[in-house]
């Protein structure tokens, strides 16, 4: 039986390209995301709606921070209920898996 082939990844979030440059040997490095793109998530969306759940970005800083992966609920836990039923909605007609669109953190 073949075991699986494990690579660790150490992915580290760098403050500029400069640095980023200069720490490229010995791990991945995330290039910090763009002016005018959210800092979060590394998209451009207006700050009251939702970070994007599926950015790389998101995910690889989101889950060195929790050991976990993102949820959509993750993702839009700053955003108003309204917005977040709004997003709820729209993910469910879309078909996002109920695993992804994670638990209201407003009802835990
Ligand atoms: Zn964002």
């Amino acid at each position: 039986m073949q075991q699986a082939m494990q690579m660790t990844v150490k992915v580290e979030r760098v403050p500029d390209v400069q640095d980023a440059l200069a720490r490229l040997e010995g791990g991945a490095i995330l290039i910090p995301p763009k002016s005018g793109e959210c800092q979060l998530c590394a998209v451009v969306h207006e700050p009251a709606d939702p970070h994007n759940r599926d950015s790389l970005y998101y995910q690889l800083v989101f889950h060195q921070e929790h050991k976990r992966p993102p949820t959509w609920a993750d993702a839009m836990a700053h955003c108003s209920i309204d917005v977040q039923c709004a997003w709820r909605l729209h993910l469910r007609k879309v078909g996002v898996a109920e695993e992804v669109l994670g638990v209201n953190p407003e009802q835990n």
